[in-house]
């Protein structure tokens, strides 16, 4: 594209795997857009809802052990000429090969299977895709300063419980993305003197009456958010209070001191979702069982 070369893949790399190559193809794309000054939009993963017997029946479709199909090699007697050694797949080798995918863009669970200290944990959420304001300060009070999508696509969360683990690093070996599970996964700690020690990633959750309260420290500040019993939710900082409907939709904000730069709900939605995961399908993680 004009004087600039783009490549990727084995090109570039050397062998590598398929998905970083697409990942270089992903990247190109982008950078070509940018050029052009054409608007780049990512793809939206579909992510399926898989219900318990779906999950059972991945599991036990993982567990056994199908060898790779192999293409028909000619035979050594009959390498006299110039037809193929090695042909490619016929469509039905295509299909029984394909089938042997493990499906871990449907669900993964690695961390969860591969961790000898059982400090990573499945939750699940149901899908959310709701528009937040963005919030920033003016002539003292707050203002919507533009919109952003808060959207969850996968049922299926994982939450690492920061107690249990010792680091060893067996998720980061394993997991099927080049992510650090026990680093990058929301860390819940049980008790909370560690967690006050924590400057980021970090969350710790309480009763409080009759609701439920999830803490959360990131650069070293402590955020709040209260879940009620009728799905609503109010969420607080040092800079303001935020109520959220059932459902996520922010009902209102409130100014406590002024700050610079644009506040994201994101992250308020985020503790929510969280908080009412663990809730409902994680309770053996709650206090009130430890
Ligand atoms: S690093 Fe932590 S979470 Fe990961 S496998 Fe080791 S003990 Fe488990
Ligand atoms: S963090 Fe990695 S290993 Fe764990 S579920 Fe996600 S992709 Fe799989």
């Amino acid at each position: 594209v004009g004087s600039h070369l783009y490549a990727g893949g084995d090109a570039v790399r050397g062998p590598a795997t398929i998905v970083e190559a697409a990942a270089d193809g992903r990247r190109a794309a982008a950078a070509i857009c940018r050029q052009l000054g054409v608007e780049f939009t990512r793809p939206e993963a579909d992510f399926p809802t898989l219900t318990e017997e779906d999950i059972i029946a991945r599991k036990m479709a993982r567990a056994r052990r199908v060898p790779q199909v192999e293409p028909d090699f000619l035979p050594l007697e009959h390498r006299l000429t110039f037809d193929l050694v090695e042909p490619t797949l016929t469509e039905a080798q295509a299909q029984a090969e394909a089938n042997r995918c493990l499906q871990c863009s449907a669900f993964c669970d690695k961390c969860v299977e591969v961790c000898p200290n059982r400090a990573n944990y499945t939750y699940f959420t149901a899908p959310v895709d709701v528009t937040l304001p963005l919030l920033s300060c003016r002539e003292g009070r707050l203002a919507s300063d533009g919109t952003t999508r808060f959207r969850i696509a996968q049922t299926r969360q994982i939450i690492h419980v920061d107690d249990f683990c010792n680091q060893c690093g067996n998720c980061t070996t394993f997991c099927v993305h080049q992510g650090k599970p026990y680093l990058d996964k929301p860390r819940l700690f049980l008790r909370e003197e560690d967690f006050v020690q924590e400057e980021d990633n970090a969350f710790y959750i309480a009763r409080q009456g009759a609701d439920w309260l999830i803490r959360r420290r990131e650069g070293g500040h402590e955020s709040r958010l209260t879940l009620h019993s009728d799905g609503s939710a109010c969420f607080e900082d040092e800079h303001l209070t935020l109520t959220f409907a059932p459902g996520l939709a922010v009902e209102g904000y409130e100014l406590k001191a002024e700050f610079a730069g644009t506040f994201s709900p994101a992250t308020a939605a985020e503790m929510a979702v969280i908080l009412k995961g663990v809730v409902e399908s994680a309770p053996y993680l709650l206090p009130s069982r430890h």
